[in-house]
């Protein structure tokens, strides 16, 4: 039989059929010899070893479109990265990380931001300022409001595609899921366990330790993933050189340097430099491109 593995769970696999029934699998043992490990989002053949209690062995897994490392997924379309705009305040440091992350592994990304309610002040203005050259759309949604002119221009982005969603807990990812399916929280079959927000500590009770699929309907395939309170890019993933790649918003002025390998960081009339003083450069996005920078260690 075919499906798509939808969670991978202590040496299990859980593969959903297009019938919609789900067979606990483990792989089969030849996968480790050939270096293959499953992942949710694949494809894959399986053989039923007992119908009655749906489990069963994944013998071969489908040509990947694409496969990410971190987190560990394989055919997804784009991804969502998820913040909340206060409560707890979003970390924009590990907001560029993720975002970097992503760029190297050539997945288009989403920029979320919930609980658009409890913006203060210039929140929103500022967020808009900071990621409007990052090459990444953002949306401002509330989920679970009443406000849901953003939800559905979300709803549109998501619409038709695998999306692998990442944040922090506690910016309201289950809320978001559940909200995205049209399920509310209290309604019974929820998609998601939603973690209430315990105000003391300000992040969700639960949390989801694994990567899962859920399908949304037909339309809404999102992946769920372990929430993350921090990020680490290395020297695997960019080069001092090459990690300037990863800010789109660089562009315009890097060629302008009089340096030629300049790296933005303390060189003489650096026009990146120059640009992040005349506000054309988000000067978060800069110190985030700073402390990335001071953290891959040069290749020998
Ligand atoms: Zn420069």
């Amino acid at each position: 039989m075919e499906g798509k593995i939808v969670k991978a769970l202590s040496g299990f696999y859980y593969v959903k059929t297009a019938t919609g029934n789900v067979y606990e699998c483990r792989a089969k043992g030849a996968f480790k010899n050939e270096n293959i490990t499953p992942l949710v989002g694949d494809n894959c053949v399986f053989q039923v070893t007992d119908a009655k209690e749906k489990v069963g062995v994944v013998n071969e897994i489908k040509e990947r479109k694409n496969s990410l490392i971190r987190p560990a997924v394989a055919n997804v379309d784009q991804a969502m990265v998820v913040f909340a705009v206060r409560t707890p305040n979003p970390n924009l440091s590990i907001l560029d990380r993720f975002l970097a992350l992503m760029k190297k592994q050539n997945i288009p990304t989403i920029i979320v931001f919930n609980k658009r309610d409890l913006a203060k002040g210039d929140d929103i203005k500022d967020l808009k300022k900071a990621y409007k050259d990052s090459g990444c759309k953002v949306f401002f949604v509330t989920a679970g409001g009443d406000k849901t002119d953003g939800i559905m221009k979300l709803k549109l982005q998501l619409r038709g595609k695998v999306t692998v969603m990442a944040g922090p807990s506690g910016v309201g990812k289950s809320t978001l899921i559940n909200v995205i399916s049209g399920k509310k929280d209290t309604e019974e079959g929820q998609v998601a366990t939603v973690g209430a927000i315990s105000s003391k500590v300000g992040r969700g009770k639960q949390t989801t330790r694994h990567n899962e699929l859920f399908d949304l309907g037909s339309s809404y395939h999102i992946i769920d993933t372990p929430g993350f309170t921090s990020l680490l890019v290395n020297e695997d993933d960019y080069t001092k050189e090459t990690l300037q790649d990863a800010f789109p918003e660089f562009a315009p002025y890097r060629d302008k340097c009089p340096f030629k390998d300049c790296k933005h960081i303390k060189e003489r009339d650096c026009a990146v430099r120059d640009a992040v003083e005349q506000g054309k450069i988000s000067v978060s996005r800069y110190n985030s491109y700073k402390a990335i920078f001071g953290e891959i260690k040069t290749k020998y």
